[in-house]
């Protein structure tokens, strides 16, 4: 088969981790194009050299110097500034995974897609940020966007079963996290380092807190809805706290499709990188009989509002997502340092999404530069409401 070239963004995460651990193993097959971290010039050097990359890009400025002398030598073009994380993504390359944390993944997916790029997508939020014309702007430019979070890629494969006009649901499943059976008091006042306790999955910091609130489920729910154009009300979400089943599919004969695997985000991740074919995963096979027992329970919106916050933001749309993510944004760097409480992450998204739907801010996006002015005016108000919420 022809070499792929791919691009990595955020190459030095726990997704770009992941990703670059199976272009390791399949080195004959991919060549390394550009990869990009936001500061972390060591990590990246290091995935430089290993890979011959030919671009790399830090989104911290200041680092331009530091990254040019750890990749003196070599023949890796060097970058820094945001604009180079984006032109990293315009650089030609088949394949891109779009891996950075948080909206700020936004303008550099956006690159990418706009050549016509295959566009793994780990990176949910600028999803959620940009709320529907991603998913349109895509289409126009040709490109193809493979799910990588691990319940849209379920749903993704469970979807080629049936036609849209046969599909009844979907069910995204969510382990519940760290607070699963928590009480609402106990959750108020969890502490950053039980809310860094994820039982199954390992990921970065700020996904690893949207799972103990529930936010990245919420997040995935307007997710799945902009990937593959549902409603809320043909979304559900499952608790699964062994994290098997990732994602099905119910159509209208009843069938539900689903799609397993072990909780290793190497396995969705090979599904982006083959498709159309499949490519070898992690070694280990799905050992359900040792794993003995699947089971499944109701989310409860009263312990986890996160979650039924998402709902009401994606049934009020026209920029309403977008200040959902960028609220949480806020909330969970706010609770990192220590200036809120673990309960209330969810309070503060929800108190600015009042705010903005009282101020009659209400207008559909249309493209990215409306994305992004209501992703920066969302944080202002979230950072003036900090104070009351953090009594
Ligand atoms: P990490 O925090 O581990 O990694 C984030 C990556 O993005 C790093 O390479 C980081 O660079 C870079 N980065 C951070 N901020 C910026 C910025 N402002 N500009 C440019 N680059 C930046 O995150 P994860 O790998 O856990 O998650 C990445 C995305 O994938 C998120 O959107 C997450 O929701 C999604 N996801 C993650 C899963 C997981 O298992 N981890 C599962 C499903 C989805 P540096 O190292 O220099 O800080
Ligand atoms: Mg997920």
């Amino acid at each position: 088969a022809a070499v792929r070239s791919v691009t990595v963004l955020g190459a030095t995460g726990s997704i770009g981790d992941s990703t670059m651990d199976l272009l390791r193993a399949a080195k004959d097959r991919y060549r390394v194009e550009a990869l990009t971290a936001n500061s972390n010039v060591a990590g990246l050097a290091k995935l430089a050299k290993e890979f011959g990359a030919r671009y790399v890009a830090v989104a911290d400025s200041s680092r331009l110097t530091e990254l040019k002398d750890a990749l003196a030598g070599t023949r890796t073009e060097c970058g820094a500034g945001e604009s180079a994380v984006v032109e990293a993504a315009a650089r030609p390359a088949d394949w891109v995974m779009a891996a950075v944390s948080g909206a700020a993944g936004l303008k550099p997916a956006l690159a990418a897609v706009d050549r016509g790029a295959t566009v793994a997508l780990a990176n949910k939020e600028c999803l959620v940020c940009a709320g529907d014309f991603f998913m349109e702007r895509a289409s126009k430019a040709g490109a193809c966007i493979l799910p990588a979070d691990s319940e849209h890629n379920a749903l993704f494969q469970a979807l080629a079963s049936g036609n849209r006009e046969e599909l009844v649901r979907v069910v995204i499943t969510a382990s519940g996290g760290p607070f699963r059976t928590w009480s609402s008091t106990d959750i108020e006042q969890a502490t950053l380092a039980q809310a860094l306790k994820h039982p199954n999955w390992s990921m970065g910091q700020k996904i690893t807190i949207d799972s103990a609130s529930m936010m990245n489920k919420g997040l995935e729910v307007i997710e799945a809805a902009c990937l593959f154009g549902l409603t809320a009300d043909e979304i559900d979400v499952l608790v699964h706290p062994q994290s098997i089943i990732h994602g099905m599919v119910e159509f209208s004969d009843r069938s539900v499709v689903a799609q397993l695997g072990a909780p290793d985000m190497r396995t969705p991740i090979a599904h982006c990188l083959g498709w159309p074919d499949r490519i070898v995963g992690p070694a280990a096979k799905l050992d359900l009989a040792k794993i003995g027992q699947l089971t499944f329970e109701t989310p409860d919106f009263a312990r986890f509002p996160g979650l039924k916050l998402a709902y009401e933001a994606l049934r009020t749309g026209r920029g309403a997502t977008t200040v959902y993510n960028a609220a949480n944004e806020v909330a969970v760097a706010a609770f990192i340092a220590g200036k809120i409480r673990f309960g209330a992450i969810a309070r503060l998204v929800e108190a600015t999404l009042e705010a903005w739907i009282r101020a009659g801010n209400l207008a559909p996006l249309t493209s990215a530069d409306d994305a992004i002015t209501v992703d920066h005016n969302a944080r202002n108000k979230a950072v003036t409401l900090l104070p009351q919420i953090a009594l």
